[in-house]
């Protein structure tokens, strides 16, 4: 294409390896916070998880609570209504008049022990509630303790790096957009493959610099004059000659 500059391949592993250099610095960053991160957004999952399930219990506790109280009104009813019926004894005709009210009392009276079992039976369940309710508590405050404390120090590493780190993020944006699609796809694929993030790796005393396994003389010869992209015949990262970066720009 006419507006796009022919880029040499000398000029593209250059790049390539200063993006790489870049992308190292950056990784040794991430290093340094390790698992912090991933253990932090884990206890604010867990912390999360735990509330919702605290208010759960809290919410199934009121409405038990509420039945109790309901049992409670019931059975000041039935003794007011009992109350009243031992007033109306007093004043009985007949005996008809009197089994009836009698009846009545003992109706009232059964409802009552209804309720006052009910009540137990809520009452029971309440504890049991309670008792996990305790325990998700418990285990909520031992996890928020967890998290502050990882927290703290995530956010000291962070302090202190990330003035770094954000330039470093720039300058690899930069390098990346200086570097054709193709190539960088390569160089996304094999640095993910790979723990330590390397994928343009340099040649040391024979050998490449990723797998440390020897590279032939003939393909050393082939990296250094640098016409095209060779990569390691064993673990295929990107082989570059040392001195490429020492070239002028
Ligand atoms: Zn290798």
């Amino acid at each position: 294409m006419a507006t796009k500059k022919e880029v040499s391949i000398a000029d593209k592993l250059k790049s390539l390896y200063q993006l790489q250099l870049v992308d190292s610095e950056i990784d040794k960053i991430h290093v340094l916070k390790g698992e912090l991160p991933a253990e932090v957004s884990d206890l604010e999952d867990e912390v999360a998880g735990l509330e919702t399930r605290i208010n759960k219990i809290k919410d199934a506790i009121s409405e038990i609570e509420q039945q109790v109280s309901r049992h409670q009104g019931n059975i000041a009813d039935s003794n007011a209504l009992i109350e009243r019926y031992l007033e109306q004894l007093k004043q009985v005709k007949n005996n008809r008049e009197f089994d009836a009210l009698n009846k009545e009392i003992e109706y009232q009276k059964l409802e009552i022990q209804l309720s006052e079992k009910k009540i137990r039976e809520a009452t029971g369940q309440i504890e049991i509630k309670q008792a996990s309710l305790d325990t998700a508590e418990e285990k909520r405050d031992k996890r928020l303790n967890n998290l502050e404390v990882k927290q703290k120090e995530l956010k000291e590493i962070i302090k202190k790096t990330e003035k770094e780190e954000t330039q470093l993020l720039k300058e690899s944006e930069k390098a990346r957009k200086q570097i054709d699609e193709r190539l960088m796809r390569a160089y996304d694929k094999i640095r993910k493959s790979y723990r330590n993030g390397l994928a343009v790796v340099t040649i040391k005393r024979d050998a490449c610099g990723g797998c440390y396994n020897l590279v032939p003389p003939q393909l050393q010869i082939e990296v250094g004059l640098a016409k095209k992209i060779i990569v390691c015949e064993n673990c295929g990262r990107i082989l570059v000659d040392e001195d490429l970066l020492q070239t002028e720009e």
